[in-house]
């Protein structure tokens, strides 16, 4: 069913990059084989999904949305989609994301833009845009991405869908074509909290081959996620997101889902986070400088594309002619401006500022935390905006992760639960839940009881 849905919806969406329905059928099969053989299955299993195209699938080609990796199939699969395979989830394909997960909108794949199903002339969000975009038009029941700086909780939002980002370190990088190693994480979406929380579950936990896993155990999502109550908790109402250039609907209904809060047992206060202010800024510094040492990889020798090698010219200028081609706008800006950020003679005045300044951001959350369990505020300022409306305008488009960068530069965890639709639009309004690292399971609580 849901791949006829992919045959009817998708021209229009274009949520997915690699669709191949003979493959899904038959991994759909083996899953019944292995329940006959009497294998123990778990939750899930039988279950379609969708994954980012940021991670590597050993049987389906692995693009990042890239030219530069166009017809690279990996040798292995990362041990998100490993797991979940394990677990018994039948992949549908590989979703459409910014090139290298660098972007809020989806507009920056080298492979068409997705579309919103809520609204086709509007964004679904990014980088993850294409999981989302999957979800919310009935095309999977479930999908993966990965958080950076915001890319699962926007889009999450902007589409009407639980999404959720796990700690960092709770799930593995093993795999995941990297854009900025210390805040990349995979994480999941669903149409419901419980779906969020049995994904998250499903691909959590230490994995030695991932040097910054975390060796602990999961939180308990799903526990929560069915306990689904807040009373006595103390929720922190973060007083920097709000004011100028948040929409008035964003702001009503994350009122409204505080006042329901409220209305459920908790206890409300108001907390003063003033470090978020400067976390775009650091953002932009310590992503993109990751970026252009991450992406250094992409020479021309190693992977997918190969420009100009016709015996002409030397390594050296197959390799500029590769990344000038194979690379689009905005992943040059990042590798610009990381190279410039981390130059000798600027590095400290940019990436050691950006570095001290994240110190600052993982106090202000320490502090909120002493007090209260939870903090919340709007996932995002603004509903979907109009395609094209930001493309031009960096600025204007790194804005839509103002609410969301906090949480990665710290490390913790948050998620976003749908929590009405804005008034002036009809779209879809997200309410972000953060909680310390580690306890997850707390996202999970109050976005149920919201819910
Ligand atoms: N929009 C942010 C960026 O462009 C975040 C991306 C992400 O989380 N992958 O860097």
């Amino acid at each position: 069913a849901y791949l006829d849905r992919i045959g009817e919806v998708d021209g229009d969406i274009n949520a997915f990059l690699h669709v191949d329905r003979e493959a899904t059928l038959a991994q759909a099969r083996a899953v019944d084989e292995r329940r006959a053989a009497g294998e123990e299955l778990g939750p899930l299993a039988g279950v379609p999904i969708a994954h980012k195209d940021v991670f590597t699938t050993e049987d389906m080609p692995t693009t990042a949305a890239s030219k530069i990796l166009e017809g690279w199939l990996p040798p292995y699969d990362a041990t998100v989609t490993a797991r979940l395979r394990e677990a018994g989830l039948v992949i549908l394909g590989k979703t459409n994301m910014d090139e290298f997960a660098m972007g809020s909108s989806t507009e920056n794949s080298a492979y068409g833009v997705t579309r919103n199903p809520w609204d086709t002339s509007r964004i679904p969000g990014g980088s993850s845009g294409g999981s989302s975009a999957a979800v919310a038009a009935f095309e999977a029941p479930l999908a993966t991405g990965t958080d950076t700086g915001g890319s699962i909780r926007q889009p999450a939002a902007v589409c009407g869908l639980v999404g959720a980002k796990p700690t960092y370190g709770s799930s593995s990088r093993y795999g995941l074509i990297a854009f900025a190693s210390s805040l990349d994480t995979p994480g999941p979406f669903a149409r419901d909290v419980l779906d969020a929380a049995l994904l998250h579950e499903a691909f959590s936990g230490h994995d030695p081959r991932d040097s910054t896993s975390i060796d602990a155990p999961v939180p308990p999502v799903v526990d929560a996620a069915r306990r689904a109550d807040v009373a006595g908790l103390r929720i922190g109402v973060v007083k920097q997101f709000a004011g100028e250039g948040y929409q008035p609907g964003v702001l009503q209904r994350f009122q409204e889902s505080v006042e329901l809060l409220e209305s459920l047992g908790a206890k409300v206060v108001e907390v003063s986070c003033p470090s978020f202010d400067t976390a775009l800024a650091a953002y932009y510094l310590i992503a993109p400088s990751e970026a252009s040492s991450n992406l250094a990889r992409f020479d021309a020798m190693r992977y997918g594309l190969r420009v100009g090698d016709d015996g002409t010219r030397s390594a050296e200028e197959v390799m500029a002619l590769t990344r000038a081609q194979g690379f689009g706008p905005e992943v040059k800006r990042r590798i610009i401006l990381g190279t410039y950020a981390l130059s000798s003679g600027y590095y400290d005045a940019y990436y050691g500022s950006a570095q001290q300044v994240r110190t600052l951001i993982k106090r202000d959350f320490e502090a909120a935390f002493a007090n209260v369990d939870v903090l919340v505020s709007p996932t995002t300022p603004t509903t979907a905006f109009p395609l094209g409306e930001r493309s031009d305008d960096p600025m204007a488009m790194y804005l839509a992760d103002l609410c969301t960068i906090p949480t990665n530069l710290a490390g913790n965890a948050a998620l976003s639960v749908p929590c009405g639709l804005a008034p002036e639009d009809g779209l879809p309004v997200g309410l972000q839940i953060m909680a310390p690292a580690l306890a997850d399971d707390r996202t999970y609580r109050v976005g149920a009881a919201v819910e």
